[in-house]
């Protein structure tokens, strides 16, 4: 089978098909064979690992996967490309195709009945409109996983790996750390795809948390008041928590508790660790 990841070839297949890219599905396909061995080297696929594919577009990452994995399930929206990976994925009998929008499927019981009892990876160059709903969806929805590998925007990356004290920390940062060691493993060019994205691209790992890394006796709670801190970032916490909608807590007892915790009355968000934030939640 011809390797896809050789620009010449991807456009052979574009071609054959008349392929038209669409937009609208975030459709950058990668051309850049260090970069595929990049990101299946960082995700260590082995032959016992049941791999996620989202978008494999015309199946360039998932012929590598097939080579690799025990099993791969590739979920692509766009039904032009599934001729194409019917015909591209051929000679591999350990592919599924799903043609359904990944924000519809039901994730966890996908991966329950494919894993048998061993948590899925997930690897993607992710459609990047959505990748915040994505990442979080795979996080938050109790699917069994190991650890999700993707492309995705550079400066989104870099806001899942900031620490406190930066101006790229905020919610997603928390959120993504809250369930998952971020490890950004490499950066990479417009020139690596076809056609080439108008931003920066990097490859992050996110390696999931076996148990919580802090306790939070409800974590609807510890989430809205990550939130609440970061709408309005440039307020001090006292004000952003203090009133705010659905929270139902007031400015002095916000002060009240991160004297307590000995920060000052005028910190704000920025400043403060997912177990201060964990303390503060548990306070309020
Ligand atoms: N994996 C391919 C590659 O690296 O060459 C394509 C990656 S491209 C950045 C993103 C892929 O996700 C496209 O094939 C696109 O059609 C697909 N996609 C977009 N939105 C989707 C959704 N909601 N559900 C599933 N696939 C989606």
């Amino acid at each position: 089978m011809a390797n896809l990841g050789i620009p010449r070839n991807t456009i052979e297949v574009l071609q054959k098909y008349n392929f038209t890219f669409q937009k609208k599905y975030g459709q950058n396909f990668l051309i850049d064979p260090n970069v595929l061995e990049r990101v299946i080297g960082a995700a260590e696929v082995s032959g016992e690992d049941c791999v996620l594919e989202i978008g494999p577009g015309i199946g360039t990452m998932t012929q590598l996967l097939a080579e690799r994995a025990g099993k791969v399930i590739a979920v692509e929206i766009d039904r032009n490309l599934i001729p194409i990976l019917e015909e591209t994925l051929s000679p591999y009998s350990n592919v599924t195709i799903i043609n359904e929008d990944i924000l519809k499927l039901d994730i966890k019981r996908l991966t329950e009945e494919a894993g048998g009892g061993r948590p899925a990876k997930v690897v993607a160059n992710l459609p990047y409109y959505i990748t915040t709903p994505i990442v979080m969806g795979l996080l938050e929805g109790g699917a069994p996983l190991r650890s999700i590998t993707v492309m995705v925007q550079k400066e989104v990356a870099e806001r899942m790996q900031a620490g406190p004290g930066t101006k790229e920390y905020g919610a997603l940062s928390l959120a993504v750390q809250y369930y998952a060691q971020p490890e950004v493993v490499a950066n990479v060019p417009p020139n690596c795809f076809i056609p080439r994205p108008n931003v920066g691209s990097a490859v992050i790992r996110l390696t999931k948390h076996t148990a919580p890394p802090v306790e939070a006796a409800d974590v609807g709670k510890l989430f809205a008041v990550i939130r609440a801190s970061f709408n309005q970032r440039r307020k001090t916490l006292a004000n952003s928590l203090g009133n705010a909608p659905g929270l139902s807590v007031s400015r002095e007892q916000v002060t009240q508790a991160l004297e307590e915790m000995g920060l000052p009355a005028m910190v704000r968000g920025e400043a403060l660790t997912l177990e201060q934030f964990a303390a503060l939640s548990s306070r309020l």
